[in-house]
């Protein structure tokens, strides 16, 4: 049996162009000649998103398509669709052809003939993106990489993961996860894959600069305790100064030669005064994470579920019995869903064998 492939599309709000996106991305998937499916997680948009998902149905017999309760964000709806997948290699790719589907067939010879469990597509040209944005880019990439010593410069989500990777992935018990970082961060062989971003198929990005701002920060901090060294590098530094000037202070004032004191009183309460506020800012960002993790609540909540099945498509509102397994699977107290994978082939003959963990490796498309 050939081994599957399931592709993950996460889409938000994007019932202007899903049709032709998915349309794409089927001719492309279909063109590889082995069982695929696409995974499509609506992650509750406001729009006409899920109703075009059904009227899709019908024409696209691959397609599964997972509603969530809300907007989750991508890393849930991410999250939520590696579970549905029961490939035996899945594919991470955006919903606005972005993520070029005609890399698929390289995507996938690189897995299957050469062994690489990862393949990572990565921005080769940021497409129409404005300079402040890739300036902030820039620094995003440049900073974690400092703090966190993984280098992600132009990584992007479009990502193909073998089996072993995915279980690997669904096994991290954290609930805030930054899937570019994390894969890499699993250690698998990885081979990088060069494409340029094209323009958006249609609508627009989903990300306000709030919100990246918010994503920059929630990267670092659930990857790297760093910046949490830097609360005490500024302690340190300000004890040596304030050493300095005690002892500055204490001469002046025995020599009869202390200086008009307000404005430096002034100044160095308001320095001191931003870095203490600036510390309690890092330290309250990772309370926040350890106070987020610890409720454990679910990842996502799915609200519905369009399946294939052989003859026709069923929708299934999800019952309690079906949610309570999925918020066990989130929780982390069952690593995968427990929905049969119709597409996952175990046989002896399909299994990969064992890879080299630790390399990495680029190639041009
Ligand atoms: N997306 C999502 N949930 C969100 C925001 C975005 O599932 O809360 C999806 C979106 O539909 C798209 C992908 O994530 O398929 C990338 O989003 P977008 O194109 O807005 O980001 P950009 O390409 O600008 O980084
Ligand atoms: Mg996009």
């Amino acid at each position: 049996m050939t081994p599957a492939i399931s592709i993950v599309i996460p889409a938000y709000d994007e019932a202007s162009h899903l049709e032709t996106s998915l349309h794409e991305i089927h001719r492309h998937a279909a063109a590889l000649e082995r069982p695929f499916e696409l995974i499509v997680v609506d992650d509750g948009s406001c729009d006409a998103t899920w109703s075009i998902l059904h009227q899709l149905a019908p024409a696209i017999p691959e397609l599964r398509a997972l509603s969530l309760a809300r907007n989750f964000g991508k890393e849930a709806a991410i999250r939520a669709g590696l579970e549905a997948a029961g490939g035996d290699a899945v594919v991470v790719m955006d919903s606005d052809l972005q993520h070029p589907p005609h890399l698929l067939p390289r995507m996938v010879e690189l897995w299957h003939v050469r062994n690489y469990m990862v393949v990572s597509a990565i921005k080769q040209h940021r497409g129409g993106e404005s300079l402040v944005s890739r300036f902030a880019a820039k620094s995003f990439y440049r900073a974690f990489a400092q703090l966190t010593g993984t280098a992600l410069k132009a990584s992007s989500d479009y990502k193909l993961l073998d089996r072993t990777v995915v279980d690997a992935y669904l096994a991290l018990p954290e609930r805030n996860t930054f899937f570019r970082g994390l894969v890499p961060w699993l250690g698998y062989s990885e081979v990088t894959l060069p494409f340029m971003v094209p323009d958006r198929a249609g609508g627009h990005s989903k990300w306000s600069p709030l919100q990246l701002l918010r994503l920059a920060a929630d990267g670092i901090v659930s990857f790297s305790s760093a910046p949490l060294q830097f609360v005490t590098i500024a302690g340190l530094g300000f004890l040596a100064f304030a050493v300095i000037l005690a002892v500055h202070t204490i001469i002046t004032k025995l020599t009869g030669a202390a200086a008009e004191g307000f404005p430096t009183v002034i100044l160095l309460m308001l320095i001191t005064s931003s870095i203490t506020m600036l510390s309690l800012g890092i330290v309250g960002q990772y309370v926040a994470k350890i106070y987020e993790e610890i409720k454990a609540r679910p990842r996502y909540l799915l609200k519905a579920e369009i399946r294939p099945t052989p003859a026709t498509f069923q929708v299934t509102a999800q019952t309690p019995a079906r949610e309570a397994e999925r918020e066990q699977s989130a929780a982390g107290m069952t690593l995968r869903s427990a929905t049969p994978n119709h597409l996952r082939s175990d046989t002896p003959q399909n299994r990969r064998p064992s890879q080299d963990r630790h390399s990495a490796a680029s190639l041009d498309p």
